[in-house]
């Protein structure tokens, strides 16, 4: 593939940064992970500047960007002066963000001129089908995350509310969670007409993979109200992710993936990478494999995380007026009741 024309080019930070900071003088190899373009650098840099201020200044974790074209001087620049971590760029190679041989390129084109129509968020935007297939099957693979265990994902202008005075990735490896996440909610389901029925497909033919569905610890009925016979729409949202780079890489996973690639939903319908990972994680994890981080208050526009609890509450800034946990659209009662054992 196209790792090796030297567009995955590694470049460290432009800034130095002292050894004590170094991944290998930590405990868990970790690091967050961007996706973004040139253009958001005023947006990921007030990503970076909360998370530094709430989390990162304590543990200086390092920094993955990646990006389907070369990231500019000023962006590493200006992204490296923010972060008190080392910082890494990369560019995603194109056999990780183009069309697989067996699509059909005019069927996508037009349905994605018919999606556009009905007025679906990116309905019609090819660069956003990419970016969730990638986001759903490659970044994990990119050669830069060889290194690191556990990735957060963060995103472009989002908002980090509470001070989280512990090591988050140490807590994931000791208490070895594969996922974590902070806010939950319904697809649109324009976008993923036929990704229950290609999943439903998908467990027929690789049944080693999924965890009981009448065991007490599955998280099956996090993703469906009438026994698997549909999807409810249910999933994390994945613009905040905190997560295991091995359960992604896992047999299990990689199945999945492809078996959704080959049926071409990324392209002919809007596949997001949010229901993608929340399927798999409720096909292949049970409930102590994943973390509600409660007390990380969290805002990706038009949605916030904000904790009620008063002792939590105390540490972070956000409008608790805002909390979305127990609005209508949100999953995240639904996963109250699922690890309670109440449905
Ligand atoms: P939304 O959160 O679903 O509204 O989608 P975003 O526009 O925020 O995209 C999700 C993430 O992927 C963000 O981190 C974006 O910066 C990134 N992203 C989306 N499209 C592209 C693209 O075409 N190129 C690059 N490099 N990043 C992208
Ligand atoms: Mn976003």
């Amino acid at each position: 593939d196209g790792v090796g024309e030297g567009d995955a080019a590694i470049t460290s930070g432009p800034v130095g940064h002292g050894s004590s900071h170094d991944a290998a003088s930590r405990p868990v190899k970790a690091a967050f992970v961007i996706l973004t373009r040139n253009s958001e650098l005023h947006q990921v840099r007030a990503s970076i500047r909360q998370m530094e201020d709430r989390f990162n200044h304590r543990f200086h974790y390092p920094y993955v960007f990646l990006n389907d074209e070369h990231f500019t001087d000023e962006f590493k620049e200006l992204t490296t002066s923010l972060a008190s971590g080392e910082t890494f760029y990369g560019k995603v190679p194109p056999s990780m963000w183009s069309y697989p041989t067996w699509i059909n390129v005019t069927k996508a084109d037009e349905d994605r001129a018919q999606l556009e129509k009905s007025g679906v968020p990116y309905g019609g935007s090819l660069s956003y089908r990419h970016m969730c297939r990638f986001q759903s099957g490659w970044f994990f693979r990119h050669p830069l995350l060889d290194q690191f265990d556990y990735y957060w994902r963060v995103e472009p202008g989002v908002q980090y509310y509470c001070d989280v005075d512990y090591d988050v990735f140490a807590f994931m490896a000791r208490n070895q969670y594969k996922y974590g996440w902070t806010l939950s909610l319904h697809e649109y389901s324009e976008t993923i007409p036929t990704l229950w029925d290609t999943t439903r497909r998908f467990m027929e033919k690789y049944p080693q993979h999924i965890v009981d569905r009448n065991s007490k610890d599955s998280l099956w009925n996090f993703v469906t109200e009438d026994n698997g016979a549909s999807y409810n729409g249910c999933h994390f949202w994945s613009n905040f992710e905190i997560g295991s780079i091995q359960f992604l890489r896992s047999q299990a996973y990689l199945d999945y993936f492809d078996f959704l690639d080959r049926s071409g939903g990324f392209f002919y319908e809007r596949w997001g990478d949010a229901p993608v990972h929340s399927l798999a994680v409720a096909m292949f994890l049970d409930k102590s494999q994943v973390h509600w981080f409660n007390d990380i208050g969290y805002k990706h526009e038009p949605f916030t995380h904000c904790p009620t609890q008063q002792e939590i509450y105390k540490k972070c800034h956000c409008d608790a007026s805002e909390n979305f946990d127990m609005d209508g659209f949100s999953c995240t009662p639904r996963w109250l009741d699922v690890v309670q054992g109440t449905v």
